[in-house]
């Protein structure tokens, strides 16, 4: 067979819109309209606002000067009824830059025009700079809808893309995939009418709602998206429940033994946090619950609980957090808490000597190690469980989907626990996070008083300087955290060498450590070590700080340039001071001028010290594209639906699938028939 150019070209093309069938071509809504549905009269038109207009080709010409234009003049017709009460004609002058010959020859004298386009007053007259025309008989009819305007591509024209739909609307049944019971119930159009609506809506339509997107047409695709949205996320979750997982139930012996060793008791949340994964736990299908809390909830005990669970039960466990030096604090903090247990545990990063990773992983492959701990190098090639019953992932929002797979594939069918101190906002629970389990740590371990954020332009920095003299002299530890530099890490690098011999010569009676990414581990963990066990006063780092260091004599945290970092960012890193009794402070240092959004981020960060409002805002500010990043990647993204304000139709549409799914619906299978193959959904195949 031989493929036809000119129609692989338009597939082309269609396939740069994502459109790829005729479901997409009535999927692919138009950004705007333009109302060519009634004529109005010259005089009558406003600047700024494009209208219809009808005249008579007077006289039209190639000008030479100051270039090649062609200038049509036109009259419009009837001017005693529509123009000027005087009857005087009203003339039209039309320029175009760039023609064709044809279009010289299109608009020749008494040729009748139909041109849509803005009138402006010109040298001439009121003229119309490359309008949108036609050629009509007189009196020819108006078109009875608006006329959409719609996204698309180079070679692709609007008249092209206008045709191709409006064959798809017309051939399409469309007919509905939900029940009128259903659709009463939410108040919601159907389906073709719908559809049909936003391609061709009448002249008469609430534009603005159009606009808005809450118009019932709009909020009838919302809903239909969202639903399949939810259909997907619930059989993916039924799905997993009807998998097989190792029974892992709390035999009460390690766990037990665990809480009673620390120095402090469990608070009532991580109680019920760890309560909820041992039950899951003991059920014989793979969990997947996502516990979150804000920075310094104590999730690493719920963790450690969980671990020792599948210990008990003569399985292997796994903690994966996403830095080494994450990894490592959880290494030493694990190790101290579970060695005097017994439990045998091993080491792996990317940073090992090949000897002693080979020991680690022969000790995993033989089940030697109870509970293996490191970075993603965890679940690379050439590491074999014997018998992993559990995959632990430490801030899990920082890890790609392909990793979370290779994960999952490295158990037949490992139970999961997730843990994230960015907690997900409300909307996005709902939807692209459905087909998990959620559990919140809400309450922060006693004694624990709110860090206080001051917000310091860059020109202040002298008082800062001040401020960390005072405070380390009485015994405090502060955190330097150097700027963020995006574009290249060599650079962000040298900054911060350069801060921290800044820092030195400024204070030369204070012990200054300095720790960055690029550091050897073991070099790394001393730097740590030291500031932990107070030898180092003034610890100057990079962001690798952020996640899970864990220091809690360090009250005072200088974030230089704070306005270069993101909301998620600049918490976690505040949460790692205020994790004592003590009073604890965060400086955030900024330099003029701020973006708008910067400002923003600073505002949120400045009023806000509760990690989910903290996120709420970070989603209004970012939109949920971005929140999920191309980590998510692997979850749809919404099209027509807005996660912020169509809050009331999430709600809608998790209601109708539970119901629909539990009623055996055939409409399910419908509705997920014709969304499954859309645009949305390529991702997920
Ligand atoms: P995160 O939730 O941010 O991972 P961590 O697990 O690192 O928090 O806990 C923060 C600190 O609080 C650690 O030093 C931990 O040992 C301590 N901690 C955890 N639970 C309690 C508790 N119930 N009472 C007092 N301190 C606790
Ligand atoms: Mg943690």
């Amino acid at each position: 067979m031989t493929a036809n150019p000119a129609k692989s070209a338009l597939a082309a093309r269609l396939e740069k819109l994502a459109i790829r069938s005729k479901l997409d071509l009535v999927l692919h809504l138009p950004l705007r309209y333009e109302d060519e549905t009634r004529l109005t009269p010259l005089r009558q038109a406003r600047a700024g606002v494009p209208v219809l207009v009808e005249a008579d080709v007077v006289d039209s010409d190639v000008k030479y000067r100051p270039r090649r234009t062609l200038v049509v003049k036109l009259v419009e017709e009837s001017p005693q009824q529509v123009g000027d009460p005087r009857g005087n004609p009203s003339y039209l002058w039309v320029r175009f830059l760039n023609f064709y010959p044809s279009q010289v020859k299109q608009l020749s004298p008494g040729k009748h025009v139909r041109l849509f386009g803005e009138v402006r007053p010109g040298f001439f007259g009121d003229e119309m700079v490359h309008p949108r025309y036609r050629v009509v008989a007189k009196g020819a009819p108006l078109p009875k809808s608006l006329t959409p305007v719609y996204p698309t591509t180079a070679g692709l024209s609007q008249a092209q893309l206008r045709e191709l739909i409006g064959q798809a609307l017309d051939e399409l049944a469309l007919e509905d995939t939900l029940d009128d019971s259903v659709l009463e119930k939410y108040g919601l159009r159907p389906f073709r009418e719908s559809v049909h609506l936003l391609h061709r809506p009448p002249p008469d339509v609430d534009a603005r709602s159009l606009e808005e997107r809450t118009h019932p047409a709009w909020r009838r695709l919302k809903f239909d998206e969202l639903l399949a949205q939810q259909f997907a996320m619930r059989l993916a979750y039924r799905e997993r429940r009807g998998k097989a997982a190792p029974p892992l139930p709390d035999k009460h012996t390690l766990t037990n033994a665990l809480v009673k060793s620390l120095p402090f008791s469990m608070t009532r949340a991580q109680r019920h946090a760890h309560d909820m994964i041992a039950k899951d736990l003991a059920h014989p299908h793979p969990m997947r619950r996502l516990l979150q809390g804000d920075v310094g909830s104590g999730k690493t005990l719920v963790a450690a609980l969980a671990a020792l669970q599948a210990v008990e039960n003569g399985w292997q466990a796994a903690l994966m957090a996403p830095t080494e030096i994450l990894a490592e604090q959880h290494f030493l903090k694990l190790s101290h808490w579970l060695e005097p247990l017994g439990v045998r545990i091993a080491w792996v990063a990317g940073s090992l000597k090949a000897r002693a990773r080979k020991a680690a992983l022969d000790a995993i492959a033989s089940g030697e190690t109870e509970l293996a701990i490191g970075t993603h190098a965890l679940f690379q090639e050439g590491v074999t469980f014997s018998r992993l019953g559990l995959a632990i992932v430490d801030e899990q929002h920082r890890f790609g989907v392909a990793q979370r797979l290779a994960l999952a594939a490295k158990g037949a069918e490992p139970h999961q626990l997730m843990m994230s101190a960015t907690p997900i906002p409300r909307t996005l629970s709902m939807s692209y996070y459905a087909d998990l389990d959620v559990t919140v740590i809400d309450e922060l371990p006693p004694g624990r008083v709110p860090v206080i954020t001051k917000l310091v332009s860059e020109e202040r920095r002298d008082e800062v300087i001040r401020r960390i003299r005072e405070s380390c002299r009485d015994g405090a530890q502060a955190y330097w955290v150097c700027p963020l530099i995006e574009e290249s890490e060599t650079l962000q690098l040298k900054t911060a060498m350069e801060t921290f011999e800044t820092l030195k010569a400024t204070f030369p009676d204070l012990a200054v450590g300095l720790v960055h990414g690029r550091m050897k581990p073991d070099e790394k963990a001393r730097v740590m070590a030291d500031f932990k066990a107070r030898r180092i006063q003034l610890l100057v780092a990079t962001t690798v700080i952020e996640v899970g260091v864990d220091v809690p004599n360090a009250t005072l945290m200088v974030i230089e340039h704070a306005e270069r970092m993101g909301l998620a960012q600049l918490h976690q890193l505040r949460g790692r001071v205020g994790r004592g009794s003590q009073e604890s402070l965060a400086i955030l240092l900024y330099s003029q001028p701020l973006s708008e959004s910067a400002r923003m981020r600073l505002k949120v960060i400045y009023e806000t010290h509760d990690g989910f409002e903290v996120a709420r805002q970070d989603l209004l500010l970012r939109g949920p594209g971005e929140y999920l990043g191309a980590r998510q990647s692997g979850a749809p993204l919404l099209r027509f639906a807005d996660l912020e304000k169509d809050v009331d139709l999430i709600e809608a549409a998790r209601a109708t699938a539970e119901e629909l799914i539990a009623s055996g619906s055939h409409a399910v299978v419908k509705h997920l028939d014709r969304w499954l193959g859309t645009r949305q959904f390529y991702l997920r195949a």
